[in-house]
């Protein structure tokens, strides 16, 4: 069976590392720097749809929320969870982020490997329904 796989869109290497690191024994991980990687990378239409995207709010060009909001918008991807990763930790957040459409909000830096386990794995699982 291929392991499911994640878009993790995040311009910050370190960030992005860690995120494999942790997650790469389970999951297959394709890794973006900007929107823009990623749209084009979409764009080709090779490879396997996604299960689950994973998005950094502050990128170079267009952002986290902006980027959720035009994969939303359209039809190929709009039934794919969205995560929000980003450094934006104040107490607001979580529930703007939300209330702008995406499915959970994670902050950085990942202190708890397990609460990303939970999380991602329940997105997943979400996208099987
Ligand atoms: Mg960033």
């Amino acid at each position: 069976m291929c392991p499911q796989t994640i878009h993790l869109v995040e311009d910050n290497q370190d960030n992005s590392e860690l995120f494999c690191e942790l997650l790469s024994d389970k999951f297959s991980i394709e890794c973006f720097k900007s929107a823009n990687d990623l749209l084009s990378h979409l764009a080709k239409g090779v490879g396997h749809f996604p299960d689950l995207f994973v998005l950094d709010i502050s990128l170079p060009g267009m952002d986290g929320v902006s980027l959720m909001k035009l994969l939303r918008s359209d039809y190929l991807y709009k039934g794919i969870p969205i995560l929000a990763l980003t450094a934006h930790a104040m107490a607001d957040d979580k529930r703007r982020l939300i209330q702008a459409g995406f499915d959970w909000y994670l902050s950085k830096p990942i202190l708890c490997e397990k609460e990303l386990f939970h999380v991602v794995d329940g997105l997943m699982s979400k996208s099987l329904a």
